[in-house]
């Protein structure tokens, strides 16, 4: 380990959307601070998971009292895609003379000595007065399904590979529908006569106005598009020529009382892309000696306990972004508990992050006794 040198006003942990936001913010509010990210660079949660090429919307949610707190932040209205909104914010970073960043680099805990916070990396010892937690919410969620053959692509790296064979995305939501949109799209305009299957579980797809537009007009344009409502991927196994595969039940009818039929269809593993979401790090932040609340609506989550200024109940430790969303417990000062609705999306992390570092100035600007 190496040694502890300074006592940084605030540590930051991950470089996406939120943790960039609070970072420009505090630069801007002359503190010093240091951003920890454990990828190679900002944005490595982002470009794991968003499939290349993908496009970049700056959706606010319906209702939002304010809009986009960090212009620098905010993806173009004009249609750009995750590289060319990435390549921007490297950009607007660098006029603003850059951050104060180490990559590669993994938070792994933390312990209070006094007032001061004690950060421990997979390389150093840190030591600051607040630690905002802005880790995403990038822990993939496991496909239930029988047996053994369970590796499956979590998102689209490659869209090339999948041409000339039929694909299977699971999961009804903007990120399936993304990797949907792309690979038709790529298939059409290659003249691929192969199809794209998007199935979902329920019979709701849940995405968003503009990737709803998106996959509207990728149908008009031809797309070759099959929708599997109510599918249920079932078994992994793998068949007689060694070939991994997974069995998804896509019609289910009875017969008579007690005969029932099903009929379901069968890919090989690698063509298949499970968007089934992530799983909020609700068991980083318990391992981390916070305090969660179960909460049932329709399915039991564990939601992380904040107070109105997004600090955990360990004072001056904070939690923003992807990692608090879809929605987190707000505990007030009479001790009420409500559940908070947090979309998981740039802008919740990018005004979030502001407005954490705001609340820790004005709180370390009145801490200084004057002289
Ligand atoms: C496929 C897909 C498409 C999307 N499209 C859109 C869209 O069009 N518009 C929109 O508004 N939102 C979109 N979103 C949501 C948006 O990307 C997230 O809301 C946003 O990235 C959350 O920002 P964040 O900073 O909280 O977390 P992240 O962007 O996940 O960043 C967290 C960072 O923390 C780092 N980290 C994690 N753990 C550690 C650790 N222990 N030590 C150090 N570093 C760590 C990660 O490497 C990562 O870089 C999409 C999401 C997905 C998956």
């Amino acid at each position: 380990m190496v040694g502890i040198t300074a006592v940084y006003d605030i540590i930051i942990v991950g470089a996406g959307p939120g943790g960039i936001a609070a970072a420009v913010k505090a630069k801007e509010a002359g503190l010093n601070y240091l951003i920890v990210e454990k990828g190679e660079d900002i944005f490595s949660g982002i470009i794991s998971s968003y499939p290349t090429g993908k496009e970049v919307y700056p959706t606010i949610p319906k209702g939002a009292s304010e809009g986009y707190l960090m212009s620098l932040l905010k993806p173009p209205e004009k249609k750009v895609t995750i590289e060319e909104f990435y390549i921007g914010v490297k950009e607007a970073l660098k006029n603003l003379g850059g951050l104060n960043i180490k990559t590669v680099e993994e938070f792994k805990s933390f312990h209070k000595e006094g007032e001061i916070l004690v950060v421990q990396t997979n390389k150093a010892d840190y030591q600051c007065r607040n630690l905002i937690l802005a880790i995403g919410s990038n822990i993939p969620r496991k496909l239930k399904i029988y047996g053994d053959a369970r590796p499956i692509a979590r998102t689209l790296h490659d869209p090339n590979k999948y041409l000339n064979q039929n694909v299977l995305v699971i999961g009804g939501g903007n990120t399936g529908a993304d990797v949907v949109i792309t690979l038709s799209k790529l298939k059409r305009e290659k003249g691929d006569q192969t199809k794209v299957y998007w199935a979902n579980r329920g019979e709701k797809f849940e995405v968003v106005r503009e990737v709803a537009r998106d996959l509207g007009e990728e149908i008009l344009l031809g797309g070759d598009i099959e929708i599997l409502e109510d599918a249920k991927p079932v078994i992994g196994e793998v068949d007689e020529s060694g070939i991994r595969r997974l069995t998804i039940r896509i019609e289910e009818y009875s017969l008579d009382d007690e005969i029932k039929i099903y009929r379901s269809m069968s890919f090989p593993m690698k063509n298949v892309i499970a968007c089934i979401g992530f799983m909020g790090p609700a068991q980083i932040f318990e391992q981390l000696g916070m305090e969660l609340m179960t909460h049932e609506t329709g399915r039991k989550l564990e939601l992380v306990i904040l107070d109105e200024n997004m600090q955990t109940s360990i004072k001056t430790v904070y939690a923003i972004g992807g990692a608090i969303s879809p929605s987190y417990i707000k505990r007030s000062k009479d001790g009420k508990s409500d559940e908070v609705k947090h979309l998981n999306l740039i802008y919740t992390a990018v005004n979030d992050g502001a407005h954490v570092v705001e609340h820790i100035a004005s709180k370390l600007k009145g801490s200084i006794t004057p002289s």
